[in-house]
Order: C-alpha cells, then structure tokens, then sequence
C-alpha cells in the first residue's frame, strides 16, 4: 500500500510505503505519479492497488485512549439532564439507577461507542469493564463483545473494576475473579482509602489478584492531596516488593502534584525508576503532576476519555483529537513543541503503557510512531501543522489500524 503525498508530524510532503502492518519506506512526495486529482471530495480510500490519496494532510500515529469505561456511555442517544450526586459511592449509586433503562440495550451503546471512537481515529484502547454484585459480569461482557466486534480494527485492553469498591458489598471479589478467568487483562482497583476505608485490605486484594492471574494494575485515585499521595505510597511499595514493575498505572491521580514540590519531585523519580505509568483524562485543576517534567523522567503517560457522555457526566464525545486539545488547555501550553507533545502523549505515549514493545517517549521532543519499521497504526487529518491540527480539530481523517484502512471521513470502511 502507498499512502500519498502525506507530511509526517507535519514535515515534507511523503510518499509512505506499507508493507503488511509495518511503515516499509518514506520518500519524498513524487507528485509526477500523481493519478488522483487533489480533490476533497474523492473519496480517500484505497481501491485495488491499494494507494491512499493524501492530498497534502498530516500523518500522524493513530490514537490510543488508555482510559475510557466504554461500559458507561450514552453516545448516540437523546441527551439526559445530569441526575448525579457529590462523591464517588453517590455517583455509582446514581448510574447502578440508571443504566439498565437506557433507550439501547448496553451491547448495542458499548459497541457503538467503540465504533465511533475508531472513526475518530483511536486504534488503541484500554477500556474499563465495572464489576460488582449489582451488574455482575452484564457490562464485562458487553465490552467483551465489543472488543471482538472491532477485533481487525482496533485493539482493545480490558480491565476488571471494582467501580463500587471491593469491600463495601459482599460478594464483589468472586466476581471480579470471574471476569479475570473470562479473560480480563488488567485489574483495576479504586480510591483505596475514600471508598473502601481500609487501603491494605483493598490493595492487597488487587495486587494479590492481579499475581494469581498474571495480569497488570490499574489504580483509578481520585483522592485528595496527602491521601491521594499516602495510597499512591502503598501502591508504590506493593510494585517495588511484588517485582511488578512496568506492570501498574495510575489513573487520572491528579492531585499528585497538590503537597508541595518536594513530594511531586519523589514521586515522579519513584514512577519513572519502578515504571510506573500514568493516565490522564486531562481534568482542570491545578494539583496535577507536570506533564513535561512526567514526559522529562521518562514516566510512560497516556490519555483517556473517562466516562462518554454518562450518568457521571455530559462530557465525552469519542474524539482524542478533541481530548488532546482538553490536555494541552489544562496544562496552559502554548508553545508549538508543547501542544505537539500532547499528541504524542495521546498517541504513542498511551500505546507505550499498552504494549511494552512500543518505547516510552523520550522527551518533550520525541515524535514517535512513523519511522520505517514502526506499526502502521495511523492518523491522515487535514491540518497546516500538527498544533493547528488540535486547534481545529479537522474531519478529513484516514484511519489505519495494523496497516490497514479502517475508516475514512469518520466512518468505518467496510475492510
Ligand atoms: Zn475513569
């Protein structure tokens, strides 16, 4: 397969060479072998011969959201007046009231979702699967079904979690232990200390689990200041006794950087020295660590989506494109090196914390993802630079998963 007359991270105009899944060759743009007018309105798919016009738009690597629970979304039905309340239990209790109501039945909503979201131009994703006494494994298997409905078109990480707690209802450890046996990949585990009153018991549950099916950790900490910082503590000295290294993410964690610049400091260097990685949904807020100084140390960091458009929340509309302006809005940046290091945060930063052969970035400047041998996981949007591309949020996209094309102008391609 050709992709034609592309800039990679908005460089010189290409020529990209496919080969099977791999980038085989970049070139300059030959536009003599120029067979199709550079028309929008022609259609960017292959045909036969396999060549991708790409009339002068950017490459980029396709998006990975390393945080999103495609088992709670209302993408594609009516709107909904938010009926939440404050706290985390409030807000489980408020969508446990809910969700079984929804116009579409949950398979339907969760496949739609991911649909949409590869549209967009998201290849990878790791997606929360809630499991607890209420909802038994009814939303793992829809995020299941999901993941083996898109299967040639993005790959998908599913993670068990505890969204309501482990210790709160009787019963919750049997089912998550089921879904690890149905083939969950990374187990999640949630504010240790504000849901569950006893981080020990809780973490210890977690990893213990995460040991016995060899699988990875996620943490979803949404405590404040030194209690965020106390568990994340315990987290660290779990992954440090259990050898667990490269094998646990905290997420969204964003009040890390909230107790002063001495324990950001300590924190930052013990997550890049156990490889710890993180995940952002880039929250407002201003307690978070520094992304240049997570992106500096080398810490693996990706971005998610969170919640789409939920009984937790309005927000969410499958577009990483439009999450990686959300990150460079909260973190202020406005320098071209800065806003262009979200996406490679939002790209190959969230493939890095996916899959261990994809490497961490290595710096502020690091542009990963399109050299000759990399995957061919990739975005084309129109776009006169990678910064203005996040700015305006163009429609004209190409999306390639495993070197093949798997949507065009935001819908899938019948591959
Ligand atoms: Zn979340």
């Amino acid at each position: 397969m050709l992709i034609r007359n592309v800039r990679p991270w908005g460089g010189e105009p290409s020529d990209v060479e496919i080969s099977g899944s791999r980038i085989a060759g970049i070139r300059p743009y030959d536009p003599a072998a120029d067979t199709v007018a550079a028309d929008p309105a022609v259609s960017s798919v292959p045909a036969a011969g396999e060549v991708v016009e790409g009339r002068g738009r950017l490459l980029l690597p396709s998006f990975s959201d390393v945080h999103v629970h495609l088992d709670s979304t209302r993408i594609g039905l009516p709107f909904r007046p938010h009926t939440g309340g404050p706290g985390v239990w409030t807000m489980t209790m408020n969508d446990r009231d809910n969700w079984r109501s929804a116009e579409v039945p949950l398979t339907e909503r969760v496949a739609g979702t991911l649909e949409r979201m590869i549209a967009h131009g998201t290849t990878r994703v790791r997606s929360y699967a809630q499991v607890d006494v209420d909802c038994k494994l009814e939303k793992f298997e829809a995020v299941v079904a999901a993941k083996e409905k898109f299967a040639g078109r993005a790959d998908v990480q599913i993670m068990t979690f505890p969204q309501a707690g482990i210790l709160r209802e009787e019963g919750t450890v049997d089912y998550l232990e089921a879904s690890l046996k149905a083939g969950a990949e990374v187990m999640g585990g949630i504010d240790p200390c504000t849901l569950d009153r006893d981080p020990r018991k809780h973490l210890d549950i977690v990893f213990g689990l995460a040991e016995k099916y060899q699988v990875e950790v996620d943490i979803h900490l949404h405590e404040p200041g030194h209690l965020g910082v106390f568990s994340t503590d315990l987290v660290i000295e779990r992954t440090r006794a259990l050898g667990m290294q490269g094998k646990v993410t905290m997420s969204h964690a964003y009040e890390l950087g909230s107790v002063g610049e001495s324990v950001s400091r300590r924190i930052i260097d013990e997550f890049a020295e156990l490889d710890i990685a993180m995940a952002t949904v880039a929250p407002s807020g201003r307690g978070h660590l520094s992304l240049v100084d997570l992106v500096e140390a080398g810490v693996r960091i990706g971005l998610g989506e969170d919640g789409q458009r939920d009984y937790w929340s309005p927000y969410g509309n499958c577009d990483m494109l439009d999450r990686t302006w959300q990150l460079a809005f909260v973190n202020n940046f406005r320098r071209d090196d800065l806003v262009e290091m979200s996406l490679a945060v939002a790209t190959l930063g969230g493939a890095s914390i996916m899959a261990h052969e994809v490497p961490r970035l290595k710096g502020t400047t690091d542009r990963p993802g399109l050299a000759v041998g990399d995957r061919a996981d990739l975005l084309l949007v129109d776009g006169e630079t990678p910064t203005s591309a996040v700015m305006d949020r163009g429609t004209d996209r190409t999306v390639l998963h495993d070197g093949v094309v798997v949507a065009d102008q935001l819908s899938l391609t019948n591959a």
